[in-house]
């Protein structure tokens, strides 16, 4: 007799298909093969719960309820569930572990989880399987820093306390390039409480910017300002600042086109118990440096990144006007100010003497034999005495850090990064500054 084979690569899109496909046929051929007549894809949330494939501790329902969007168990999940339910003659939270337990020792965990399995005691979702600190060691293992949501999805899926610990650690980190994130994200339920620390650009945060005063746990704002212009800084910080919550404790506001006394009071008002502030403009000169000599030049002219002498007279001047500013925190610990304590000219100069044709991609002055040559000692001495000024401010203030084209070799410098960090040293009444960390004197 004749056998029939069927090629693999049919076989496997007709699996694929299988939902779609068993509609079509039949019913009298359906008839030959009940399991057919039985077979319904489980692959949402709504088609578990009305297979009864929900409990107290898996709750299915409430994931409608919140309109979670997300598939629930995997179809290969819901079926394996299934058949030990029906196998064994449990419930659906002792199939659903069962099967866990299972999956657990396939990888080599186990055998210390309690599985009950008799029907007459109490229900094993009462029973304790893993510490809960262990499982939010795994958590936190699987959620990782920096990973989709899909790469959770089915970490999230395995319970109730699973699914809290997995989206707390998500959301330690909640980030919104465009408004819609900023939406889509302040609006979980729940997620208030998880977020300890926003990264987003600051127009995101104009959709909704009240939504920020529901992060209670939020301990660190890192906001982007690279869509503001110098006359819509003000305004935009303003809006943030007057909703961000108290309990911030490191704020970094970057791509800044100016650093001005007016910002940094709004600060000073708004988080007075600041303990890291980063205030930076030099993240958009160095932006500039991704193209060609003219952007690097309007990235300049768009950009109060070098205030003396423009604004300020000498390097004197310009601490005696952001010192008392931002004196009101008595608390800061790291103070990085993102401009460059050289003279403005020496940027333009750098262009003029630079600029090549021929040559298309610019360097800044980091990067110039010249006007470093012509430079580095006094732009260091400056640095320098700017660090020891403006310590006189704060008590408990440990570095100070500047954006610099002329960094060096020391611990304190970064020149991919074009910053130079001072530590300070206080003893009695006298107050130190260098380009390394402090060495205590041993008792
Ligand atoms: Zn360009
Ligand atoms: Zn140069």
């Amino acid at each position: 007799m004749a056998q029939l084979t069927i090629p693999a690569n049919i076989f496997a899109v007709t699996f694929r298909y299988r939902a779609t496909l068993i509609s079509h046929v039949p019913n009298s051929v359906k008839s030959l093969f009940p399991r057919l007549t039985n077979y319904a894809p489980l692959s949402t949330f709504e088609a578990q719960a009305g297979a009864g494939l929900t409990s107290e501790s898996f709750d299915v329902e409430a994931n409608i309820r919140d309109g979670d969007s997300r598939a629930g168990l995997d179809e290969r999940g819901t079926q394996e569930v299934l058949d030990i339910m029906r196998r064994e003659g449990v419930n659906f939270d002792q199939a659903r572990l069962i099967r866990q337990n299972r999956i657990f020792a396939a990888n080599g965990i186990g055998p210390n989880v309690d599985v009950q399995l008799d029907r007459t005691q109490a229900p094993i979702s009462s029973k304790s399987c893993f510490p809960t600190e262990i499982i939010d060691k795994i958590a936190a293992f699987v959620v990782g820093s920096g990973r989709k949501f899909s790469d959770i999805a089915n970490f999230s899926l395995v319970c109730y306390r699973f699914r809290q610990l997995a989206f707390r650690h998500y959301f330690v980190i909640l980030r919104a390039e465009k408004k819609s994130q900023w939406y889509r994200k302040s609006h979980i339920p729940g997620v208030s409480l998880w977020v300890r620390k926003i990264e987003c650009n600051s127009s995101a945060l104009y959709v909704c910017t009240t939504a920020l005063q529901q992060f209670i746990n939020l301990r660190t704002a890192v906001i982007s300002f690279h869509t503001e212009g110098r006359n819509t800084q003000y305004t935009g910080a303003r809006l943030i600042l007057k909703n961000i919550p108290p309990t911030v404790t490191r704020l970094n506001l970057e791509y800044l086109p100016l650093v001005n006394p007016d910002l940094l009071r709004l600060i000073c008002d708004a988080l007075p118990d600041l303990r890291f502030l980063h205030v930076s403009c030099s993240e958009r000169l160095l932006a500039g440096l991704e193209c060609c000599w003219d952007c690097y030049d309007d990235c300049g002219s768009g950009t109060l990144h070098s205030p003396i002498p423009r604004y300020y007279c000498n390097v004197y001047n310009f601490t005696a006007s952001i010192g008392p500013s931002l004196a009101p925190l008595k608390k800061l610990e790291e103070l990085v100010l993102g401009v460059y304590l050289s003279d403005e000219k020496i940027f333009y100069d750098h262009i003029d003497h630079s600029e090549d044709p021929d040559a298309p991609f610019p360097f800044g002055p980091d990067e110039c034999s010249l006007c470093a040559e012509l430079h580095t000692d006094v732009v260091r001495e400056t640095e320098m005495l700017a660090s020891a000024e403006i310590a006189q401010y704060f008590p408990n203030l440990k570095t100070v850090s500047w954006s610099s084209f002329f960094t060096g070799n020391q611990p304190g410098d970064d020149p991919a990064n074009q910053r130079t960090t001072m530590w300070i040293k206080r003893e009695r009444d006298t107050l130190a500054v260098k380009r390394a960390q402090w060495v205590l004197d041993k008792v």
